[in-house]
C-alpha cells in the first residue's frame, strides 16, 4: 500500500495513478494525549489499524490524479532522522578524489564514522521543495533510499531488524559542504526531503535490490542499486538500535551513491526508486 499526506493534510492512498482521500481513516487513531504515552509518529505507530480502516473506506473514496496532488512528507512527525555516511563505494571514491569540496573531518569507513542525526525540523515533502539558505556555499543533493521504522526497536538482532520496518520512501539528504559538524550542515530547513509516499514493506519485498536515479534539469546525476550499499538496511537498524531506541516514524536515510552535485535556485530534481515511484523537487533561494 502507498500511503501519503497531500494537499491540505489529507491522508491518501495511491493506486493506479490516482490519490484516494482516506482521511476518515484517521478516526482509527487513539486521541492524542500529553505527554504522549509512547513517542513516535501516531499514524505510523498505528499503521495496521489505519490500514484496516483504509480498506473499508477505499471502495467509496473520492480521488484525484497523482499529477494534481501536492505531496507532503509521508511521515508527519518523526522523532529523529538518522543518516548513514559513506555507504556506497563509488561515493567514497568521489569524495576521496575531491578533498577541496568534501573537506572531510570524518575519517574511515562507515562503521568507524558512525551514524549521524539530521534535525527533524529539516523535513519536508516534495511539493515544498528545497530552499537554499546559504547562496555563497555549495549545497549538494544526496539521493537515498528512506527507511521508515514501524515499531519501537531497542537492541534488535540483525536477523530480526527488517521486522521493524514500516515501509520505504524516496529520500534526499541535502547537504551544505564545509567544515562544520555534519549534523549542522545537513539540518538546514528543507534539507531533508521524503516522498512522495510511504510504500509499506510488504509491497516492496527485497529493498536491497532497488534501482535509484536522480536527474537535475533532465541531466543524469546519480544512478545506483541499493544492492551496492556497504552496510545494508538490517545492519543499519540493528546498529542504530544499540545506541538509541528507534520509534515509529523514525527515518533512516541509508546513504548516497556517486554523482552528488550542486543545485542552484531554479533547478529541478527528478528522483525515482524502482518499486516506490518518482518525485520532482524544485530548488529555490530561501529568501524568495
Ligand atoms: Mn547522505
Amino acid at each position: 500500500m502507498k500511503i501519503c499526506w497531500y494537499n491540505q493534510q489529507q491522508l491518501g492512498v495511491v493506486d493506479g495513478g490516482r490519490v484516494f482521500d482516506v482521511s476518515a481513516a484517521l478516526e482509527a487513531l487513539p486521541r492524542p494525549s500529553y505527554p504522549a504515552a509512547a513517542p513516535g509518529d501516531l499514524l505510523v505507530a498505528h499503521l495496521d489499524a489505519v490500514r484496516s480502516a483504509i480498506a473499508r473506506l477505499l471502495p467509496s473514496a473520492t480521488s484525484i490524479a497523482v499529477e494534481e496532488a501536492r505531496f507532503l512528507s509521508p511521515v508527519a512527525n518523526p522523532g529523529k532522522i538518522i543518516g548513514v555516511p559513506v555507504n556506497y563505494a563509488d561515493h567514497v571514491a568521489e569524495a576521496n578524489a575531491d578533498q577541496a569540496t568534501f573537506t572531510d573531518r570524518y575519517k574511515g569507513e562507515v562503521r568507524q564514522q558512525g551514524l549521524f542525526l539530521k534535525a527533524s525540523s529539516a523535513l519536508v515533502g516534495p511539493a515544498a521543495g528545497v530552499a537554499l539558505r546559504f547562496p555563497e556555499r555549495l549545497s549538494h543533493h544526496e539521493m537515498e533510499l528512506g527507511v521508515v521504522i514501524g515499531k519501537t526497536a531497542a537492541n534488535v538482532r540483525l536477523e530480526d531488524a527488517l521486522d521493524y520496518v514500516a515501509g520505504y520512501a524516496i529520500a534526499l539528504d541535502m547537504t551544505v559542504r564545509g567544515p562544520e559538524d555534519r549534523s549542522l550542515r545537513k539540518s538546514v530547513d528543507s534539507y531533508a526531503v521524503l516522498g512522495p509516499w510511504l510504500v509499506t514493506a510488504d509491497e516492496i519485498g527485497d529493498a536491497q535490490k532497488l534501482d535509484i536515479r536522480l536527474d537535475v534539469n533532465g541531466e543524469p546525476r546519480q544512478r545506483a542499486n541499493t544492492a551496492e550499499m556497504l552496510i545494508g538496511i538490517a545492519e543499519q537498524i540493528a546498529w542504530a538500535s544499540r545506541y538509541y531506541t528507534l520509534h515509529p516514524g523514525d527515518i533512516i536515510m541509508s546513504g548516497t551513491c556517486a554523482g552528488v552535485g550542486q543545485v542552484l535556485p531554479g533547478d529541478v530534481m527528478d528522483c525515482e526508486i524502482a518499486g516506490i515511484g518518482a518525485m520532482r523537487v524544485a530548488v529555490r533561494a530561501a529568501q524568495e
